[in-house]
């Protein structure tokens, strides 16, 4: 498939490299060069703050009808463009097809889900205090939004980048991974042949931190939507404050699951050992952290690795492939040095815990068990192909463990005795609960973390909201 030219979206208009700094654009598998992409200046930045002041009284105007009708159009045209883009993922972010045609469709639901939900962002009528007297609250769009999208999920972070900010009516300028780059260009070329105004939607790439510095410190950006590591969230939420504006963070995670020796131990392997592996564990929401009732743990370890070792690893548009490479060249050395660190200080290698060899950044499959509290693999998120094992006593112990991190986004337990299903909501600290599942994303559902992973929500009724301010009227 060949791979589509590379542009800066400001004001309608497609930026080339001519006079820009560019980057190449690696595919992870091969290592081979995808294409140069080119950098915003300053001057583009500007460009696209002045696009994005003038165009949202534009796509504001155009009601929440309009503006619906035009996102459900580009999530139309997303699902008919689907196979072409599905392998773009692939190829710049690694991850297997099969993956990336899921989350093709979900990149379609969630703008769908915005062009429905941008109807219903009612206000109200307060009681009256007196007569004559009347007292209205009403939601309005925040404003031009400047959203920053990681690479892991080329697709569905950008859908939901843009979505949430059109579908509230306001102006965006996106800056999307460097990484993977095609795939945001491809939404965001959607929405603009569904009728996206020029101006109302930009994406520009470049230096991140140029990038960020630029566009959140204009008085032009109302709102900073960002999605990636938890130390760059801190610096954008410090950046974002010089200027009072509002923020929604989705920073990383640690997620805990907790398996109790009630359940079906084959069943919650199958589940966990596909969900542990979807994009070589490059996923804020990966199960990270298994910690396992003691009478069935060592059981649970050797499933686990066995089932590790029979994935097949290698370029994700093979057939049979289930596990791709790390997303970039930075992610190898990142993993195996936690992994690597771990073992020395004792975690038992069940599976993987190794590079393998040859062209594309691939890591194997990994597998540790008994893993101190001390290893840094336990208290960094490792993003990556790795699960780490604990054995534990009884509930009290459980919690203890989920909750001993600063993080808070997802966490899974897995129980058939309803009391404990009870106990486990109430108790462990989480912005997303699996109880029996590892899936903990919708459209239509709050995706956001407490503690350090963050704060506001993606997605859901919360996600439309965070892109709306509230404005109350009285009339006499
Ligand atoms: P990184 O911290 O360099 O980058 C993470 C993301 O933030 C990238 O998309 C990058 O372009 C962006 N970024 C970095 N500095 C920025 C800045 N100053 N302004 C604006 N954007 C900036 O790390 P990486 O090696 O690319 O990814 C590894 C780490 O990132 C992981 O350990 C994980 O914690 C985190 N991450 C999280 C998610 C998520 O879904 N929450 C997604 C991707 C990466």
């Amino acid at each position: 498939m060949a791979y589509p030219e590379l542009y800066l979206l400001i004001d309608g208009q497609r930026l080339n490299h001519t006079g820009r700094r560019t980057m190449p654009v690696v595919n992870p598998a091969t290592q081979e060069v995808l294409g140069e992409l080119p950098l915003a200046n300053a001057g583009d930045l500007d460009a696209a703050l002045e696009a994005a002041r003038r165009a949202w009284p534009v796509w504001r105007a155009m009601g929440p009808q309009q503006r619906g009708r035009i996102l459900r159009r580009a999530a139309d045209l997303l699902r008919e463009r689907g196979e072409a883009i599905a392998r773009l993922a692939t190829m710049e972010e690694g991850k297997a097809l099969a993956e990336a045609r899921v989350e093709l469709t979900v990149a379609a639901d969630i703008l769908e889900w915005y062009a429905e939900e941008g109807r219903r962002a009612y206000g109200r009528v307060l009681p009256q205090r007196m007569a004559g007297v009347r007292m209205t609250v009403v939601k309005e769009p925040v404003g031009p939004v400047a959203a920053f999208a990681p690479w892991n999920f080329p697709l569905g972070n950008p859908a939901r980048k843009l979505g949430s900010a059109l579908g509230a009516g306001c102006s965006v300028i996106m800056k999307p991974a460097e990484e993977a780059p095609g795939c945001a260009l491809a939404i965001a070329q959607a929405l603009v042949d569904a009728g996206v105004p020029a101006g109302a939607l930009n994406v520009v790439f470049g230096v991140p931190a140029e990038v960020s510095q630029h566009l959140i410190s204009s008085p032009v950006i109302r709102a900073v939507h960002f999605t990636g590591s938890i130390p760059v969230g801190k610096q954008l939420t410090a950046l974002a404050a010089q200027g009072m504006k509002r923020t929604t963070m989705e920073l990383g995670g640690h997620a805990p699951v907790l398996v109790f020796d009630d359940v079906d131990v084959d069943a919650v392997l199958d589940q966990a050992v596909a969900s542990k592996f979807r994009n070589s564990g490059q996923v804020c929401v990966s199960p990270t952290r298994f910690y396992v009732q003691e009478s069935i743990y060592e059981r649970f370890a050797a499933g686990f690795a066995a089932r590790a070792r029979h994935i097949k690893v290698g370029n994700g548009l093979e057939d049979g492939v289930r596990m791709g490479p790390l997303a970039h060249a930075r992610r190898l050395p990142a993993v195996a040095s936690m992994i690597d660190e771990a073992v020395q200080g004792g975690a038992r290698v069940l599976a993987g815990a190794e590079a393998i060899a040859g062209k594309g950044y691939f890591y194997a499959p990994t597998v540790l068990a008994d893993v101190p509290d001390t290893a840094r693999i336990m208290n960094d998120e490792p993003f990556g192909p790795v699960a780490v094992l604990s054995p534990f006593r009884d509930f009290d112990e459980a919690i203890a463990n989920a909750n001993r991190l600063p993080y808070g986004l997802a966490a899974y337990a897995f129980t058939q005795n309803a009391r404990r299903v009870n106990l486990l909501g109430e108790q462990i600290e989480s912005g997303m609960l699996g109880i029996n599942s590892f899936t903990v994303a919708a459209p239509e559902a709050p995706f956001g973390g407490v503690k350090e992973s963050g704060h506001g929500s993606e997605e859901g009724i919360e996600g439309l909201d965070a892109c709306l301010v509230t404005k109350f009227i009285t009339e006499s």
